[in-house]
């Protein structure tokens, strides 16, 4: 059936300026990473993308890499951007990454040039787009110039290929010396996506605070710790979780004994506050206001539903934070 969109669907959600760009974005994000790739199923994945812009997630975030195998979720999201979004291209904000491993040879991965407009190039062409909203560095580049990385970023947006620019896995100070020469080129950075959850604090080590004094925007990946921060782990590895398929990136031995006390003491706050543990994993990143919007992954509809549920409580007291900062010690 022909997909019309929910005509409510900016009701549902709010929308966070993105540092002190011209840009909001949804309070949460929607990535593909998996769940979208050529083992997964074509009627599963279409109904997560239709639910979330149905409830006001206008953007969707993609890499060169995410599948598997590699491309394969641009090359369904394309499929998809012609089969249901193709009307509704100007309310979304598209992105990809070039940084990782994607083709053989010396031209196939990291920072060079050469690499991230061939692969921008090549993903517009899977995804059957003329531009797309944001482009990353995906990961800082030790052997490249940052010079050569963000002048390639900058042209990329001179030719037309993206609108905006973002950094992805820099650190604090390589984001500071990457923003200054974006800046100089004067393709300013819009956005920097890090990996960030309760489990994962290393953005608090003074990348938040770069990107707040440089009014970049920040999206924190993996909020959930691929799954760890939800109820799934409680009883041991589910078959059909990511730790459980042969496919997923979450490796059965980071689902610890010891991870899972935590996770447990942190449900039973959850429970307390009246949400699901990943409805409050998502909450505690937002009560930061220099995070623009959280990029969660779904694996089914139910999912996603639950996990947007959680804009609808982001206040913690502060009895509620000390019991969580006791937790994650
Ligand atoms: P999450 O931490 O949100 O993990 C998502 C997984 O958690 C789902 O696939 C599902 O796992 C489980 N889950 C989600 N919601 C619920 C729920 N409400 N209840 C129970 N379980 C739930 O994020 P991801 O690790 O998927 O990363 C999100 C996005 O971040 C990616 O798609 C990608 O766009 C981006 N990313 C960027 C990286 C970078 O280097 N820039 C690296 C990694 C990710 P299950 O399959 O077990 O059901």
């Amino acid at each position: 059936m022909m997909y019309i969109a929910d005509e409510k669907r900016y009701e549902q959600i709010s929308y966070r300026r993105c540092g002190k760009s011209g840009i909001r974005l949804p309070e949460i994000s929607l990535g593909l990473w998996h769940n979208f790739g050529g083992v997964d199923t074509f009627e599963n994945y279409r109904a997560i993308l239709r639910t979330a812009f149905d409830k006001g997630v206008t953007h969707f975030d993609l890499a060169n890499n995410y599948g598997p195998p590699p491309g394969s979720a641009e090359e369904n999201f394309g499929l998809l951007m012609k089969k249901d979004f193709a009307a509704y291209r100007d309310e979304l904000i598209i992105s990809s990454k070039a940084g990782y491993l994607m083709w053989p040879g010396p031209y196939g991965e990291w920072g060079s040039r050469k690499y991230i407009i061939a692969s921008c190039d090549q993903s517009l062409k899977r995804m059957g787009l003329d531009y797309v909203d944001i482009f990353y560095s995906h990961r800082p580049d030790p052997d490249t110039p940052m010079e050569e990385t963000m002048g390639a970023l900058d042209t990329l947006v001179r030719q037309g290929k993206a609108l905006y620019v973002g950094l992805s896995n820099y650190d604090a100070d390589q984001t500071k010396e990457a923003l200054a020469i974006l800046k100089q080129l004067g393709t300013p950075c819009l956005i920097h996506q890090p990996k960030y959850s309760m489990l994962v604090r290393d953005p608090e080590n003074g990348l938040l605070d770069v990107l707040g004094e440089n009014g970049v925007g920040c999206i924190p990946f993996s909020p959930l710790a691929q799954g760890i921060l939800t109820n799934k782990y409680l009883h041991g590895i589910p078959e059909d979780s990511r730790a459980g398929k042969s496919t997923g990136f979450l490796q059965k031995d980071q689902v610890t004994t010891d991870t899972i006390s935590k996770v447990k003491a942190l449900h039973e706050i959850a429970e307390k506050r009246g949400q699901s543990l990943a409805q409050m994993a998502i909450a505690w990143l937002l009560k930061d206001q220099r995070v623009t919007t959280v990029l969660i992954g779904a694996s089914r509809v139910e999912q996603l539903l639950d996990s947007l549920k959680a804009v609808d409580n982001k206040h913690f007291d502060a009895s509620e934070l000390e019991g969580i900062e006791g937790i994650l010690g």
